[in-house]
């Protein structure tokens, strides 16, 4: 079983993958992780992306292909999560070529909330933990190095990749229709985890798959 997961940039899209990969051994592709990993080990693709991702702008289509073209010849036993992809109609075109979407979850936050949990994402740039800053003293809770803010999490890049996700991604709603699941996360992470847990359990029982 294939699911999407869809929703504003810190939404909360990467926690819910983790979570579902986590308890459920489904295999996670961020797109943004793997955009991160190239600019990191300093690829053929990592100038380009760079230069895209400090503007709050998509990455070009075939070097994103490329990408997750690589991650979906993996083995996965459950099936994978896509977080960051489809970006797009024609992402989403693309990704039916290659494998079935079999549920889309739309994590729905509204954008006042996105902006103050961006501005206060804070990174481990040793063990990529995600954090809010209020919840830490500013170190990683599990290694203790020093955390950072990601490069593309300053307003002026935020407010642009609003945007973007305004025109480009929201029209997905309607492309998926049938297969769209909202939920709710402006309230507590718990809320929302049950709710999606109870969600993936009802999707496996329909399609028969045990894990
Ligand atoms: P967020 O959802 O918070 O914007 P991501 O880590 O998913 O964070 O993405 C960060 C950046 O990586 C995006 O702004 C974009 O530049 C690039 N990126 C990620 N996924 C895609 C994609 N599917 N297509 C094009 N660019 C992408």
């Amino acid at each position: 079983m294939n699911i999407v997961l869809l929703g504003k940039p810190g939404a909360g899209k990467g926690m819910f993958a983790e979570f579902l990969q986590k308890h459920y051994g489904f295999t996670h592709i961020s797109t943004g992780d793997l955009c991160r990993k190239n600019i990191r080990d300093n690829t053929i693709y990592g100038k380009i992306v760079e230069e895209h991702i400090s503007k709050g702008q998509l990455v070009p289509l075939e070097i994103i292909l490329d990408m997750l073209k690589s991650e979906i010849k993996k083995e996965t036993s459950i099936g994978f999560i896509l977080d960051g992809f489809p970006r797009n109609i024609i992402q989403a075109k693309e990704l039916e070529k290659i494998v079935d979407v079999d549920a889309v979850l739309m994590i729905d936050v509204p954008d006042e909330i996105i902006l103050e949990r961006i501005l206060n994402r804070r990174i481990c740039p040793n063990c990529h933990k995600v954090y809010n800053l209020k919840d830490t003293n500013g170190k990683c809770l599990e290694c203790g190095t020093v955390l950072v803010k990601r490069a593309d999490d300053d307003l002026k890049i935020v407010k642009n990749r609003l945007q973007v996700y305004e025109k480009e991604t929201k029209p997905l709603i309607e492309y998926f229709n049938k297969k769209i699941i909202v939920i709710d996360n402006s309230s507590q992470i718990d809320v929302a985890i049950s709710k999606i847990k109870e969600i993936i359990d009802n999707l496996l029982k329909k399609t028969g798959e045990n894990v």
